[in-house]
């Protein structure tokens, strides 16, 4: 559904970027693995509108060319980001946060339908929809970003790093939950440090270096490849 090609970025003379190209379709888990620096949150910049790409790319949304255009018009074409460290409004509350979510055109309608979907992914956040997000834990806030962006009713959505900071059994709770949204119909583009929860998870994924795609797999064959074992999950260090 959402199609990027021969995207490139450049930071003044520093190429972070060069000709990536990816797809995620509609009810798909796609994960991006790197090092530190490789250029995944880049990428996710780039196609949320908040980094510009290079001329030459498309990052076509069910056949339009989003490239280039405003994030607020980005989020209207179904594309939400939830970018590393969240994007939430700490002094506001759970209601609020989630509200904001639902400001695009595209949303506005359905707020109280949306809402509802929410809250039943995130029985916690019913819980606690009058408490001040900034006093809440780390998985919490998590579950609050990513109701948010849930909130305007995207087609596909965009992580950064979710798992990080997470404990382990949130971090666990929190993968469970991205299946159910893939569930749902969603498309979900992922960046994440945690290699073996988010391939477990995923459907496919890309391996990115230098800015470059240097490879890609389901996420069962990425599991069993040596170079990804080696790289990422721990195998043989
Ligand atoms: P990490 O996992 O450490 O967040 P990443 O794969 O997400 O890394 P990016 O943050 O996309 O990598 O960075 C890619 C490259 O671009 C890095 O070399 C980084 O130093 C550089 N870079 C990122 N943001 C900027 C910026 N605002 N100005 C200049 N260079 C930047």
């Amino acid at each position: 559904m959402i199609e990027v090609g021969n995207v490139s970025a450049f930071y003044g003379k520093h190429q972070a970027l060069a000709d990536v190209s990816l797809t995620v379709a509609r009810g798909e888990v796609v994960v991006i693995l790197g090092a530190n620096g490789a250029g995944k949150t880049t990428l996710l910049k780039v196609i949320g509108g908040l980094v510009p790409s290079a001329p030459g790319a498309t990052i076509a949304m069910a056949g339009t060319n989003i490239a280039g255009m405003a994030p607020h018009r980005i989020v209207e074409a179904g594309v939400a980001l939830v970018p590393e460290g969240r994007g939430i409004f700490g002094e506001l509350n759970v209601r609020e946060n989630l509200l904001l979510g639902a400001y695009p055109a595209r949303a506005r309608a359905n707020e109280a339908a949306n809402l509802a979907m929410v809250l039943g992914l995130f029985p916690r956040l019913n819980e606690r929809m009058k408490q001040t997000v900034r006093t809440m834990s780390g998985g919490e806030q998590q579950m609050v970003a990513i109701g948010r962006a849930l909130m305007s009713a995207p087609d596909i959505l965009l992580l950064d790093e979710p798992s990080l900071g997470l404990s382990p059994i949130m971090c666990k709770e929190l993968f469970q939950i991205l299946a159910r949204i893939r569930g749902s119909g969603l498309g979900i583009l992922l960046v994440e440090q945690n290699a073996k929860q988010s391939l477990k998870i995923a459907d496919r994924g890309y391996l990115i270096e230098s800015g470059r795609i240097v490879g890609s797999g389901t996420g069962a064959a990425l599991q069993q490849d040596p170079a990804v074992q080696r790289a990422y999950l721990g195998a043989g260090a």
